[in-house]
């Protein structure tokens, strides 16, 4: 295996003046996706893209590739992530992969290691999508998931289209990969969960990403004065529904790996004096295995439809498959993390990735750095200066394994 390094100060400033675009006086980062900030940050990388020797490509959505012909027709091997952010974002979630990305891609040039497959590195619009939805929207262009036409009307709270965004900014290109064809797909990102460093690893090896379902329930009953009712004579909404969520949330001790969440609760009328007559309450069900994820579905409307003391209705707000990576990609990845002799573990994403978008339809993996306290999504998010560079490192290696496959 390859010697090769990073050039790991370069990516350490370029992630500083990165951060330095969009920055917050609290320390944190905004670029949200469609907003000037988000422009400017792209703008930097398409900068760095083609001092680097790549041709820059932007798509009609924004989408930003900066690619590296090979001589051979082999399928490309792309690489990357985004740089749009939350509203109190830090400078890791995203940015990391789209940098580490393009310092991997300069650092195999300027070497002249070689590669069989054409290199891209990409930079996709919306990941977060904070002010439009859906999240990961440009992955969801890119593979053809949404059209032009259902990204533009997307609107945000204020009625604005990001239509009107993209023209009012000249944010987007005309250019397609469609010459291009792309054969495999790799995310360089922080775990954004505490795994990594209360396990005192420098690379999780990611094997897939865990599917989820949401649910919206809603529970009715009758309003009546809490002094005067009787107990035995209430339709109590709220008593009902506490049951019901104690119930659902004890599923996690008999299904393993399973994660739930009754994150969003609303009481009416929500008066200290008032019976409630209703209480919608939502359910955020996820595991890593699609027969389990179905199974918890099976065992939620169990436990709902068991009720009889009030009327229940549910309904199915969002679900999204697991999905597990390409095997070569996840042997890739951890033989690179092995050869640098990097303490590595294999561990499934509990978050939402472009690669999960990617891997639906090509083989993709995902390599992991250690997020401080699990935190990410917040000005506290933090990796140290050489936690990144052994993950760009380990994406590097990885790159090379695959692009000569
Ligand atoms: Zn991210």
């Amino acid at each position: 295996m390859s010697t090769l390094r990073i050039n790991s100060e370069r990516l350490h400033n370029r992630m500083e003046m990165l951060a330095k675009i969009g920055a917050r006086p609290d320390g944190g980062v905004c670029r949200l996706a469609f907003s000037q900030l988000d422009l400017d940050g792209r703008t930097y990388v398409r900068d760095l893209m083609e001092e680097a020797g790549l041709e820059v490509r932007i798509d009609a959505v924004g989408n930003l590739f900066g690619i590296w012909h090979s001589a051979s027709a082999q399928p490309a091997l792309m690489v990357g992530s985004h740089t749009d952010t939350v509203a109190t974002g830090g400078q890791y979630d995203g940015a990391l992969g789209v940098l580490a990305a393009l310092e991997a891609v300069q650092t195999i040039l300027e070497h002249e290691a070689g590669s069989q497959q054409t290199l891209i590195v990409a930079s996709f619009v919306n990941e977060e999508g904070v002010r439009f939805m859906p999240d990961m929207m440009g992955s969801l262009y890119f593979t053809g998931e949404l059209s032009l036409a259902q990204v533009r009307s997307s609107e945000d709270s204020q009625g604005i289209s990001i239509g009107q965004e993209l023209d009012r900014l000249s944010y987007a290109g005309s250019d397609s990969l469609d010459d291009i064809p792309v054969g495999a797909f790799l995310e360089l990102h922080i775990e954004q969960g505490p795994v990594l460093e209360e396990e005192n690893l420098e690379i999780g090896v990611v094997t897939g990403v865990q599917g989820l379902s949401w649910t919206e329930v809603t529970v009715r009953g009758a309003s009546n004065h809490a002094g005067t009712t009787p107990m035995r004579l209430r339709k109590d909404a709220g008593r009902v529904s506490n049951t019901l969520m104690y119930d659902l949330q004890d599923l996690t001790s008999q299904i393993e790996n399973l994660r739930l969440t009754i994150g969003s609760v609303h009481y009416h009328p929500n008066l200290v004096n008032v019976i409630a007559n209703e209480v919608r309450f939502t359910i955020d069900a996820r595991h890593p295995d699609l027969s389990m994820l179905q199974e918890t579905e099976r065992r939620i409307a169990q436990i709902l439809d068991s009720q009889t003391d009030c009327f229940i209705d549910y309904h199915s707000i969002a679900k999204v498959n697991p999905l597990k990576f390409s095997h070569q990609i996840v042997s890739a990845v951890q033989e690179a993390a092995d050869h640098l002799a990097l303490p590595a573990k294999q561990m499934i994403s509990g978050a939402g990735h472009d690669a999960q978008i990617l891997g639906a339809q090509l083989p993709a993996g995902m390599i992991f750095i250690p997020s401080r306290n699990g935190i990410s999504h917040s000005i506290e998010e933090y990796s140290t200066p050489s936690q990144v560079e052994n993950g760009a490192n380990v994406l590097l290696h990885a790159i090379q394994t695959m692009a000569n496959q």
